[in-house]
């Protein structure tokens, strides 16, 4: 096979769309609105299906979304399953754990199906991180200055250049995860991205430059940035 491109670390990603997607205000779950004639969880499902290291992929939905998601998503060549999610985040990215084949010790990527605009180049960059260190995630510098506040009040100002925004797809090594997820569940802890699971277990997660356009679509006024984005680079093609 001299040549050819073998993956080196034939990584695993869940994409998780099983929120209520409140914010939206739309009667449809999130994922499945559409963007430029095409869904959200279908957009994200084809970047990672254009990516040569990831192998398969694990689709989490709400319950009795499922059909729904499997036709949407037919042309999905690395589709392995469609799972029904949980209440919280945690629940749904654990029901996507349980679909990662007997022996898989590579990495599992965790994407919110809400970034759409998610590029291969930063799914490699995760990968490629994660296997080199265990754990790994994009971030954008915060460009707001940041308060804490508590009862309507001002408590401090947090220095802006120690934060930043985290962004999915987040990878580990499926060891460093499932046991960061063990502690997580058996202290009843409640993360609210995996790498906090990864980051209390005293796990390292090393820091990938994440991008502006992997922004998570979460109020109507998000989607259309998106369609924005899109006929930008339509006008520039
Ligand atoms: O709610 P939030 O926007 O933070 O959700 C981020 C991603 O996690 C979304 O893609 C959402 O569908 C997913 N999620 C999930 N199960 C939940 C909550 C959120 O799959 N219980």
């Amino acid at each position: 096979m001299q040549g050819a491109h073998r993956p080196l670390m034939p990584a695993l990603a869940i994409l998780v769309a099983a929120g209520r997607g409140e914010r939206m205000g739309a009667a449809r779950p999130k994922a499945f609105l559409e963007l430029a004639g095409q869904s959200l969880l279908l957009r994200s499902a084809l970047v990672f299906e254009a990516v040569e290291d990831v192998a398969h992929l694990v689709v989490v939905v709400p319950g009795g979304e499922e059909a729904n998601a499997r036709s949407l998503l037919s042309g999905v060549s690395k589709l392995r399953s469609v799972v029904a999610g949980g209440a919280r985040r945690q629940d749904s990215v654990l029901a996507g754990l349980r679909e990662a084949p007997m022996g898989f010790e590579d990495v599992v990527l965790v994407h919110d199906a809400a970034r759409p605009l998610v590029d291969t180049g930063l799914v490699a960059s995760v990968i490629r991180s994660a296997a080199a260190v265990g754990a790994a995630v994009p971030v954008v510098p915060v460009v707001d200055t940041v308060k804490r506040l508590r009862d309507g009040r001002v408590v401090e100002t947090i220095d802006r250049s120690e934060l930043g925004a985290a962004q999915t797809p987040q990878g580990f090594r499926r060891a460093v995860l499932e046991r960061a997820f063990e502690s997580a569940f058996a202290s009843g802890l409640t993360v609210t991205d995996e790498s906090m699971a990864v980051e209390r277990a005293g796990g390292v997660v090393a820091v990938v430059a994440g991008s502006l356009r992997n922004r998570k679509i979460t109020t109507p006024e998000d989607l259309v940035w998106a369609a924005g984005e899109l006929a930008r680079e339509v006008a520039r093609s």
